[in-house]
């Protein structure tokens, strides 16, 4: 656990979150200020401070991030759907451990701002 990390708080359970799944490798939780009628949240357990911070070891969880997002994306009753992951601040990171967002439920316009 990464000190004053605020996603290693919710894995450790001292900060409340609404999961919708968990294993011992990721864990997916609602997002708290949602930006679409589905988003949450998809992250490993791992601490790890963003994409630009994966090792050659980690591909196999990134592997695994993508497919359990998008399973969980139409387990959730979204069948078209955004995975986004932010790196660094200018492009909108303000949580650094590596997160996956997955959005639906409304029209998703392109190119995002
Ligand atoms: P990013 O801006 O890509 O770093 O995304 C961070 C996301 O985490 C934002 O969409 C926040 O709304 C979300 N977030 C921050 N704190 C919490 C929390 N305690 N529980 C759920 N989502 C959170
Ligand atoms: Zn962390």
């Amino acid at each position: 656990m990464t000190e004053n990390c605020i996603f290693c708080k919710i894995i450790a359970g001292q900060i409340p979150a609404k999961k919708l799944y968990e294993d011992d490798k990721i864990l997916a939780f609602w997002d708290i200020n949602p930006a679409a009628p589905v988003h949450f949240l998809v992250i490993p357990k791992k601490h790890v401070s963003g994409p630009a911070a994966l090792a050659e070891e980690d591909q196999d969880l990134v592997g695994k991030l993508l497919r359990d997002g998008a399973r969980l994306a139409k387990e959730n009753g979204i069948d078209h759907f955004r995975l986004v992951m932010n790196n660094g601040s200018e492009a909108g990171q303000t949580v650094f451990h590596l997160h996956m967002h997955v959005l639906g439920g409304r029209h998703l316009t392109w190119p995002p701002g």
